[in-house]
């Protein structure tokens, strides 16, 4: 079967595997926009968070399987935690057909790409993805329309991808308001273990030391401003960052310890008082993460 199997005009009904906040998210602005004309089928392990979200509008329909779910849907996003994502995708391989499209929104690419080829899949149907948008917000509940309006998409097409599948997953993504851009696994595993899966790491370890040194009661009586912005993304769930952590283990750890080095290096310089090379690490930072937030803010007007 040639490529022209995925097109654009045969996307009728999309599946959504897991029925949290991003594939909600997902479902509630394709719903939004202007172009919508799916009919979304979902899919969630447990009974009570596929009602709630036929409940909540995010499906039209919900089947209690996979089997059941591949067998009407055109396009399959999964938006499981990662390493629920290798039991998916056998059980999907059983059963997909081999004109739909499999596209996910996992945080760590290798590792997805690892289980499709790990469950047989045809890799020309697989067009792996992770939106670049998120809260600490998760479950039926958490989703909204606007979640990825502005924001970054990556994809990471397999060298076996069909370009055709690319594209539609492409222009659902945009149509949900994102912006998408191409980069291949590796790349996207060690640049976001550095800008989203060591902060996260960091915070929940700050937590962690606050909590371990002082009574819980002295810490949160005397958090402010600075503690209350630097900690939010603790308040993110655990089993999914536990699942990153593990899944993007070797990027995750190189950001760790690289931190680590520049902590050390800190630690230096306050044991010896170098106040000068204090200023200038603080300035450093404050100067590149000045240029940065405008240059964020000016993309996002
Ligand atoms: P979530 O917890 O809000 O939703 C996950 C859903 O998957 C839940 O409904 C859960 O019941 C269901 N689920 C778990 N195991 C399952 C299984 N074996 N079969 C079927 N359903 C199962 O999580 P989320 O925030 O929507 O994250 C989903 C994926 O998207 C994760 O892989 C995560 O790494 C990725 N992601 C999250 C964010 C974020 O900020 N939350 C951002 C980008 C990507």
């Amino acid at each position: 079967m040639t490529e022209q199997r995925f097109s654009r005009q045969s996307v009728h009904t999309i599946g959504l595997i897991g029925l949290g906040l991003i594939a909600g998210s997902f479902s509630l602005a394709l719903q939004a926009s202007r172009k919508s004309r799916y009919r979304f089928v979902g899919y969630s392990r447990k009974a009570e968070n596929r009602e709630a979200s036929l409940a909540r509008g995010l499906v039209h329909d919900v089947v209690p399987s996979i089997a059941e779910l591949t067998a009407c849907c055109d396009v399959i996003m999964i938006a499981v935690p990662m390493l629920a994502m290798p039991d998916v995708l056998a059980e999907l391989a059983h059963h997909v057909r081999p004109d739909s499209i499999i596209t996910d929104a996992g945080s760590v690419k290798g590792s997805f790409v690892a289980a499709c080829e790990a469950a047989g899949l045809d890799m020309r149907q697989v067009v792996p993805g992770h939106p670049i948008a998120g809260t600490e917000k998760s479950g039926v509940a958490a989703g909204f329309a606007e979640l990825y309006r502005g924001r970054r998409v990556v994809l990471t097409p397999h060298k076996q991808t069909s370009h055709q599948a690319t594209e539609v997953v492409m222009d659902l993504w945009q149509a949900c308001g994102a912006e998408v851009d191409m980069m291949a696994v590796e790349q996207h595993d060690r640049v976001l273990a550095a800008t989203s899966h060591l902060p996260h790491m960091l915070a929940f370890a700050l937590v962690d030391t606050l909590i371990t040194r002082e009574s819980d009661e002295q810490v949160f009586r005397y958090a402010a401003g600075g503690f209350k912005d630097f900690s939010r993304i603790a308040s993110s769930d655990p089993v999914m960052w536990r699942d990153i952590a593990l899944a993007n283990k070797t990027a995750v750890l190189d950001a760790m310890r690289d931190l680590q080095t520049h902590f050390d290096a800190l630690i230096a310089k306050i044991e010896n008082d170098d106040g000068e090379a204090i200023v200038q690490t603080f300035a450093n930072a404050r100067d590149r993460r000045d240029d940065w937030l405008e240059s964020f803010l000016n993309s996002r007007q």
